[in-house]
């Protein structure tokens, strides 16, 4: 049993922000981290290359949508995930538990999984704690995620209670299986991550967290947030979180979040987030800038020459003008997604790097505090 090397290499004194580094095999990642989102084994309307060029340590992709198509025998046949789409830095893979409860139909609970049937052809598929991590291993991700239970917001307590018992359940299933089964496929190791829930009740995310860390894993999740519930109760129950998981492990909030939320939680302890939030906005034509958001498809950009983002360094603000991009929207170019996507990673990269450096310079909570003036918090 190889355990992940997490180095703390500084803690901001003013908040629980820190700077680490995870170290896998297929390469290092420097934290608090924003990992873009791959769905089905490509982040939309960007290549690798332009990912490594956007300075992106490591991705996400999908469980759920990589087992549904192509296979995940099939990639595993290619030489694993990183070698099907050509991506030599680390993968982390989702357990497909959330995908399940979010967008497949008909699916029903029982505690040995889940029966459900595919959102692409009505298909019928069961997913269970030992078959999302023998998916997981056969992708060949560098980090996986235990299978859990996402409890819909809102939920009442007795049945957030009994989500939150099945999800400790098959954590303990899904590190039996892991255990089982890592190592026989790969050259590479791959670590098994632990998620919390319990929705927004304190006791239960407690508990859940304490008897998580009873099975013990190198590294764990905040699940079912940013499901609904308000702000604060999302800041409340992360604090609550952090304060609860070991110092010395990663810290992962899941589908989080808005620029600002990933200032807010940085600020509550957390070192890693992903988020469809910059992809799927930017072909949307939600664009992000540094004094707030624009929707590129509105009127006021019809002869606007300036860049998306006066402040911004990325390629397309320096070479594109926002009534180019507002003219590729409207008519529907596929440019437009690629322009929109690179631009929207880069504001999110660089925006963690900025806040890695404040972090690193002990300047954190001036520069926390000129974004929150400036960064809406929806
Ligand atoms: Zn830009």
């Amino acid at each position: 049993m190889h355990p992940l090397q997490f180095h703390i290499t500084h803690q901001d004194n003013a908040t629980k922000a820190r700077l680490g580094t995870i170290v896998t095999d297929h390469g290092e990642i420097q934290t608090p981290v924003f990992m873009p989102v791959g769905t089905a084994g490509t982040v939309k309307a960007v290549t690798q290359q332009q990912l490594v060029d956007l300075g992106a340590e490591i991705i996400l992709s999908n469980t759920y949508h990589l087992y549904l198509r192509p296979g995940h025998q099939l990639i595993r046949e290619l030489g694993g995930l990183h070698s099907f789409m050509s991506w030599a830095r680390p993968i982390l893979t989702d357990s497909g538990g959330f995908q399940v409860f979010s967008i497949s139909s008909l699916r029903h609970i029982t505690e040995e999984g889940v029966a459900f049937r595919s959102h692409l052809d009505g298909s019928s598929h069961f997913l269970s704690p030992e078959k999302a991590i023998e998916i997981q291993i056969c992708l060949g991700a560098d980090l996986l995620m235990a299978f859990d239970e996402c409890t819909a917001y809102p939920s009442d307590f007795l049945i957030t209670r009994e989500g939150m018992e099945r999800t400790l359940r098959w954590a303990r299933k899904s590190k039996e299986a892991f255990e089982t089964h890592k190592g026989v496929s790969w050259p590479h190791r791959q670590w098994l991550f632990g998620i919390g829930q319990g929705g927004i009740y304190p006791e239960l995310r407690r508990e859940c967290i304490d008897r998580l860390l009873d099975i013990d894993f190198p590294g764990y999740a905040m699940g079912g947030l940013s499901v609904g519930e308000p702000k604060n109760l999302m800041y409340e129950m992360v604090d609550l979180s952090t304060d609860r998981f070991p110092v010395e492990k990663p810290r992962y909030l899941m589908g989080v979040g808005t620029p600002r939320d990933l200032v807010e939680c940085i600020v509550r302890g957390v070192d890693m987030f992903d988020c469809v939030m910059p992809t799927r906005n930017a072909r949307n034509g939600w664009l992000f800038t540094r004094e707030g958001h624009i929707v590129i498809k509105n009127a006021q950009y019809a002869k606007d020459a300036g860049p998306i983002d006066p402040q911004c360094q990325c390629s397309v603000c320096r070479r594109y003008s926002r009534a180019y991009l507002r003219h590729l929207f409207h008519a529907n170019e596929i440019l437009s997604a690629i322009l929109n996507t690179h631009h929207n990673l880069y504001f999110y990269l660089d925006t963690i790097q900025q806040i890695r450096d404040a972090i690193a310079s002990r300047n954190l909570l001036n520069y926390v505090t000129e974004f929150r003036s400036k960064q809406e918090i929806a």
